[in-house]
């Protein structure tokens, strides 16, 4: 039999047991609180202070469930204004790894099919206030506890300054920094081409090799400053006059060189004579002088045993001909 002192007592160590439990539930609900909030503002502190963009999208709806505020950052528009605009229409151009993914719509496919894991593309994107920029995006698939696909996960990072450095380092390597031409070694990457498609599809092209006359007595007559006139002058002149597709080089010095799509050898040695002809009225104004020059030209049409070699040695000799018969003349290669 207890006593009533005992009962109390008991009822007292019960109710202590009890302040003790709900005092730890309330530290572990607290401590969990606390852990949620710092989670959660590490992930704020990373995805609104970073310049770049963080996104799931969700194929079904093919909107962005989440799209963290570095998106204003990147492109100019909220969230929102982004799903109702839908990306895509932002897009200007896109570039890829690997063709057949060049669609959003290509990449979703070949998720659903398992085959794409990570994915990467650039975008040369149109922002807000009407300026471009480039993305890059890189994703990953968001998969659901059983694995199943609901979209894409990703970031999106600005890359204009990097892509603009490729450009201009591009734009170096392929460019003569006096006319502004393509300059020797891109030419002939882009006559090596030229010679492929003619012996894939049969397109006739021609080759002109042009060389300023008697081009050391301009320097040593106005100086060679006047000369780097002559040269730009005559480089922007020719170019003016060829078809979209037709292209030129400065092979160095004082030489040129034409590819002209499209055209046989009839029609690659009028062209020749135009240039020549527009060539020697041009007349540029130099210090109160008349500085004019003429060209000669080699033309050559290709033929399916040629390479690059074979192809430029015979316009060169042609060339050589021209200059041989008096100069400012276009003489045409015997073909091989
Ligand atoms: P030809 O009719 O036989 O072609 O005679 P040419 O005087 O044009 O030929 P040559 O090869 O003897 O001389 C070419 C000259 O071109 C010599 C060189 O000083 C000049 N030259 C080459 N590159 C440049 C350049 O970038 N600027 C200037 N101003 N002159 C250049
Ligand atoms: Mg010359
Ligand atoms: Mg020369």
């Amino acid at each position: 039999m207890r006593t009533g002192y005992q009962v109390r007592r008991e009822m007292r160590a019960e109710t202590g047991r009890l302040r003790r439990r709900a005092r730890r539930a309330e530290l572990t609900r607290r401590r969990a609180q606390e852990a949620r909030a710092e989670a959660e503002e590490r992930f704020r502190l990373l995805t609104e202070t970073t310049g770049e963009a963080f996104y799931r999208l969700r194929f079904e709806t093919m909107t962005y469930d989440y799209l963290s505020t570095g998106i204003v950052r990147l492109t100019g528009y909220s969230p929102e204004e982004v799903n109702r605009l839908s990306f895509a229409s932002l897009v200007k151009a896109i570039t890829a790894p690997a063709a057949g993914e060049l669609s959003r719509q290509g990449l979703v496919e070949k998720r659903r099919r398992g085959q794409a894991g990570e994915f990467h593309a650039d975008y040369l994107i149109v922002t807000k206030d009407g300026r471009e920029k480039w993305l890059a995006d890189h994703s990953f698939p968001w998969l659901d506890s059983r694995g199943r696909l609901l979209g894409s996960v990703g970031i999106l990072t600005d890359i204009t300054v990097r892509k603009r450095l490729e450009e201009r380092l591009r734009q170096l390597a392929t460019t003569d920094h006096l006319t502004g031409l393509h300059n020797r070694r891109y030419f002939l990457d882009l006559t090596q081409k030229e010679m492929a498609r003619f012996n894939r599809y049969g397109l006739p092209f021609c080759l002109l090799v042009m060389d300023i006359d008697h081009f050391k007595n301009v320097n040593d007559t106005y100086g060679h400053l006047v000369g780097d006139r002559v040269l730009k002058d005559i480089a922007s002149l020719c170019q003016g006059r060829l078809r979209a597709n037709d292209f030129m080089g400065r092979m160095g010095g004082e030489e040129f060189a034409v590819v002209l799509v499209d055209s046989d050898l009839k029609q690659g040695v009028l062209a020749g004579q135009r240039l020549r002809a527009l060539v020697e009225s041009h007349v540029l104004r130099q210090a109160g002088q008349e500085v004019r020059v003429t060209i000669s030209v080699g033309a050559t049409q290709a033929t399916a045993q040629d390479d690059l070699t074979s192809l430029l040695k015979r316009a060169d000799e042609a060339l050589y001909l021209a200059k041989n018969k008096g100069r400012n003349q276009v003489e045409a290669a015997e073909q091989a």
